[in-house]
């Protein structure tokens, strides 16, 4: 659902050279070096650099990762007028937020917005960023629950309501409409529906006494789109393999969507591929057998305050480098293998690389690279950066974990 973050993509793809594609028509004659991105669904987006060796013989070099992230969907009719002229938004919780971090902050709204277009099945869309703060969630004081610090179980449909502001009249469409409509400058008649979400509206910065950190919300999993988009653009533009960079949404809700990972449609844009090169049914299969894929989504960096949550001897640190994530019940993709590539291609681009596995008694989560591997069988790795408080409004990482990624993601293309 970070419909912006796809459409910032769609256009330092674009600066670069790349050529947008609509997969509702023919699939162009593949040359070596084009460039080329298609979306799905404004919220997905699979950019390939066509290499100079068949697809049959070479494979893909993939990258993927995924631009949602956990925050408040505005649920429909969602203005609850309270006492005072204040107004307030109910929203649904989309993915697993740590909810406490969303609590005091300056908080605003983005997202599309579903206008009238020609007909009735080719509405307009138009995205939304409200660049101001907009919204916030109070937390109760202290002095009416003085347990506060012992923890608090919070309520989503209670708690978790957003302040939008006061309004003393009642406008005609309602106030989220009407800010809808002002911010677009479109009429309030021609807005259909949306897909608006919370943010946290403070920007991210720098944090540590060398500015080693940084603080940002979204950086699961922004910050391995980032950095892939980043490497390929420094990547061979001639290169010999495919490179694909795939940036999934819906991985925070298990990626069973149209444009999550578990929909077939990177599969079916690879396949089309190794058919417009002029190739069979027979070479689509052995492009998959060549394939290699790196499933960047971010990993736990060991924290000094809870050392107990984590492995003994694979617990990765802030500033290490990137991360091989391992599991053996297969929530990850990696195996030996897969993660002896990874570790090569580190080695090759002289980054240092660290390993993770939860502490055998704490399930952990899972990723994109089983849910993709299944329905395409490639072979691949699970890894991505250490970051702190991984679904907080606010997460933390390391600046030179992700420059070290870049290179390392950049050695895998090339
Ligand atoms: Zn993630």
């Amino acid at each position: 659902m970070n419909f912006l973050a796809v459409d910032t993509l769609a256009k330092a793809l674009q600066e670069a050279g790349f050529q947008r594609l609509d997969a509702a028509k023919p699939m162009p004659r593949l040359e070596a070096g084009q460039q080329l991105f298609v979306t799905k669904n404004d919220s997905s987006l699979y950019a390939f650099r066509v290499g100079s060796k068949p697809l049959a013989e070479a494979g893909f070099h993939i990258i993927c990762a995924h631009a949602d992230s956990p925050t408040f969907r505005i649920k429909p009719q969602g203005e609850i007028r309270c006492e005072g002229g204040l107004v307030k938004l109910n929203t649904e919780v989309y993915g697993g937020p740590i909810l406490s971090t969303w609590m005091d902050r300056p908080l605003s709204l983005a997202g599309r917005v579903i206008l009238r277009g020609t007909d009735a099945l080719h509405p307009t869309t138009r995205l939304l960023h409200v660049r101001r703060p907009l919204l916030v969630i109070p937390n109760l004081a202290i002095h009416f629950n003085r347990q506060v610090n012992d923890g608090v179980k919070l309520s989503k449909q209670k708690d978790m309501l957003p302040i939008l502001g006061i309004v003393k009249e009642q406008l005609e469409g309602g106030m989220l409409i009407n800010l809808i409509a002002s911010e677009l400058k479109v009429q309030e008649s021609e807005i259909l529906d949306f897909d608006l979400y919370l943010y946290d509206a403070t920007p991210a910065c720098r944090v540590g006494l060398d500015g080693e950190f940084i603080s940002s919300g979204r950086l699961d999993d922004l910050s391995m789109v980032h950095a892939g988009l980043e490497a390929l653009l420094a990547a061979n533009k001639q290169p010999e393999v495919t490179q694909v960079l795939a940036i999934f949404d819906n991985e925070e809700t298990g990626s069973q969507t149209k444009q999550g990972a578990g929909s077939p449609f990177l599969s079916s844009m690879l396949q089309r591929m190794v058919l417009a090169q002029g190739g069979t049914q027979d070479d689509w299969f052995r492009a998959i057998e060549q394939a290699f894929m790196v499933s960047a989504d971010n990993a736990h960096a060991w924290h000094p305050n809870y050392s107990d949550k984590y492995d003994p001897t694979n617990h990765p640190q802030m500033g290490g480098g990137p991360v091989i994530k391992i599991n053996a019940a297969q929530k990850y993709a990696t195996d030996a293998q897969s993660a002896a590539v990874f570790a090569e291609v580190c080695r090759e681009a002289g980054v240092p690389c660290q390993y993770f596995v939860n502490h055998s008694d704490v399930a952990g989560g899972s990723t994109l690279g089983n849910i993709l591997a299944s329905s395409l069988p490639l072979r691949g790795v699970d890894m991505g950066n250490p970051i702190w408080a991984m679904h907080s409004c606010r997460e933390t990482g390391s600046v030179r974990d992700h420059a070290l990624c870049i290179r390392a993601f950049t050695q895998f293309l090339n």
